[in-house]
C-alpha cells in the first residue's frame, strides 16, 4: 500500500472506493491499477473478480457475500485485519528478495511465538490448507513399511489423520477415545502398558469438533516415558497463537498449524515447528515429492524459498499478522481477548437456552460446541441459513457421533459487540421458527 500512500491515497480510503457497485478504474502513471469487480492483468493492485461471492475488503472490515455484510463466527478462515488483507494487494515474485525476507521473518518469529529454542526448533512451512500439513508430517515421518503409528482420537481430526494412514498403508491403530472428554496422560498410559511398540504417536491439541483441550503436556511425558523413540505429534491447528502449549515439556516432536487459524492470516499455506534432529532422522521416509518436509527443509536452508511457488500474498498477509499477534501483546494477551469473547458468547447462549455440550472446564476459548435443541420446530439448517441471512456466519453442520451439536467459532478479530449483535440475531431467528426461548 506504500505506493498507493505516494499517490496520496490511504488503504481505506483505496478499499472504500472500490468497494462501491459503480465500475470505477484508479489511475496510476496512466496505467489502470485497479478496477473493481475485475482484475487488471498488469495492475500491481487489483480487486478479485469474486469479490461479491468470496468476500472483499469493505470500510468496516466485514467480508461480504452478495453484497451483504458477513460476520465469521467460524474456527477457520476468520475474520482479519483490514492490514492484513492490505497486504494481500501487493504482488511479489516468488523468487525476489523481499518475498526470501518475509519468509525468513514467518520462520522466525513462529519459533519465537512457539516459545522454544531456534537452535533445536525450527519452521517448516508448506502450501495448502492445514490438512495439507498433517499429512505432510504423516508422510515425512512414517516407514512405509516398518512404522507403527498410534493416533489418539477423540474427533473429526484424530480421525482425519486415520484415513491419511489408510491412504499411505502404514500400519496404525486408532484409539478412539470419548468426543466428550480430554485424553489424560493417564489414559494413555493404560493403553501404552498394554502395547507400547509405537514408531509414533499423534494426538490432537484444540479437538476443534468440540472444542475439548486434550492434555498433550502430560501425553507427551507419557509417551517418551514408555516409548522413548517414538515421535510425538501434535496437531495444534486451532490453538496455535491462542492458547499457549509448552513444546519442550511436552516432548513434542512436531506441532502443527496453518496461517488461518488463531494467528489471523488468511488460507494459502500451513507449518510445522518441529525439532530439527526428529525432523533430520526421516530423511528417506517421505513417498511423495510435495510432502517431503525433509527436502521442504534442506531448501529453506539452501535459499529460503519454497521449492515450488510459494503462495506469495497469503504469506505477506500471514507476516502483518504476526506483527499485530507481537503488537497486540503475544499469546497471553491474544488468549484473554479470545476468552472474553467466549464468555459472552456463552452466556449470552445460555441465556437464550443453550446448553453446552462439554463441560468449560475442559475447553479452550476458540469453540463452543452447544447441543440442538429438541424443540420440534428446531432444524440446524433453516437456523444456520437465518444467521446467514442476517449476515452472520456460524460452523456448518453437526460433527460429533455422541450428540446432535452445532458449534460457534470465537476466534479471529470479533468484537464484544460483534457477540451481542449475533446474539440478538440468534434470538430473532429463533422467534421466525417458532421457537419460545429460552429453548429446549
Ligand atoms: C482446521 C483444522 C485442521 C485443518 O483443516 P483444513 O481445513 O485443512 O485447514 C486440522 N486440525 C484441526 C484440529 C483443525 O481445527
Amino acid at each position: 500500500m506504500d505506493r498507493l500512500n505516494a499517490f496520496g491515497f490511504t488503504s481505506l480510503q483505496l478499499l472504500t472506493y472500490l468497494d462501491t457497485t459503480t465500475t470505477v478504474s484508479l489511475i496510476m502513471n496512466g496505467h489502470v491499477i485497479a478496477q473493481n469487480g475485475h482484475s487488471t492483468q498488469n495492475g500491481h493492485i487489483s480487486q478479485n473478480g469474486q469479490s461479491s461471492q468470496n468476500g472483499h475488503s469493505s470500510r468496516n472490515g466485514h467480508s461480504s457475500q452478495n453484497g451483504t455484510v458477513m460476520k465469521l463466527f467460524t474456527p477457520g478462515p476468520l475474520e482479519t485485519t483490514i492490514s492484513v488483507r492490505e497486504a494481500l494487494l501487493t504482488d511479489y515474485g516468488s523468487r525476489s528478495d523481499e518475498m526470501i525476507s518475509i519468509i525468513k521473518f514467518i520462520r522466525e518469529k513462529l519459533v519465537v511465538f512457539a516459545g522454544v529454542p531456534e537452535d533445536v526448533y525450527t519452521c517448516v512451512p508448506i502450501q495448502g490448507s492445514g490438512t495439507f500439513a498433517v499429512e505432510a508430517v504423516m508422510n515425512t515421518t512414517t516407514d512405509k513399511k516398518n512404522s507403527r503409528v498410534l493416533i489418539i482420537d477423540n474427533g473429526r481430526y484424530g480421525e482425519r489423520m486415520e484415513v491419511m494412514c489408510n491412504y499411505m498403508g502404514v500400519e496404525f491403530h486408532g484409539m478412539r477415545e470419548p468426543e466428550s472428554k480430554p485424553v489424560t496422560g493417564e489414559t494413555v498410559r493404560k493403553f501404552l502398558e498394554q502395547d507400547n511398540n509405537w514408531d509414533i504417536v499423534t494426538i490432537v491439541h484444540s479437538e476443534t469438533t468440540t472444542g475439548v483441550l486434550n492434555h498433550v503436556v502430560d501425553v507427551g511425558k507419557v509417551v517418551k516415558e514408555i516409548c522413548p523413540d517414538a515421535l510425538y505429534i501434535v496437531d495444534s491447528m486451532s490453538s496455535f497463537g491462542a492458547i499457549e502449549l509448552d513444546l519442550e515439556a511436552g516432548l513434542v516432536d512436531f506441532m502443527i498449524s496453518s496461517a488461518n487459524k488463531c494467528v489471523e492470516g488468511v488460507p494459502g499455506f500451513a507449518y510445522t515447528i518441529c525439532r530439527k534432529d526428529s525432523l533430520l532422522k526421516c530423511q528417506g521416509r517421505a513417498t511423495s515429492l510435495c510432502f517431503d518436509l525433509v527436502q521442504q527443509y534442506l531448501g529453506f536452508q539452501k535459499n529460503g524459498m519454497f521449492r515450488f511457488t510459494p503462495p506469495t500474498h497469503c504469506l505477506a498477509a500471514f507476516k502483518q499478522a504476526l506483527i499485530e499477534l507481537e503488537e497486540e501483546g503475544g499469546v497471553a494477551n491474544r488468549t484473554k481477548r479470545y476468552k472474553k469473547i467466549h464468555r459472552a458468547l456463552i452466556d449470552g447462549m445460555e441465556l437464550l437456552g443453550f446448553e453446552q455440550y462439554i463441560p468449560e472446564s475442559t475447553q479452550g476459548c476458540v469453540v463452543t460446541c452447544f447441543k440442538q435443541p429438541t424443540n420440534k420446530n428446531w432444524d440446524f439448517k433453516e437456523f444456520y441459513q437465518g444467521l446467514i441471512d442476517h449476515g452472520y456466519v456460524i460452523y456448518a453442520g453437526n460433527t460429533c457421533n455422541d450428540c446432535m451439536t452445532f458449534r460457534i467459532g470465537s476466534m479471529g478479530r470479533l468484537t464484544s459487540k460483534d457477540v451481542r449483535q449475533l446474539l440478538e440475531c440468534v434470538r430473532k431467528v429463533l422467534h421466525n421458527m417458532a421457537i419460545e426461548i429460552p429453548v429446549m
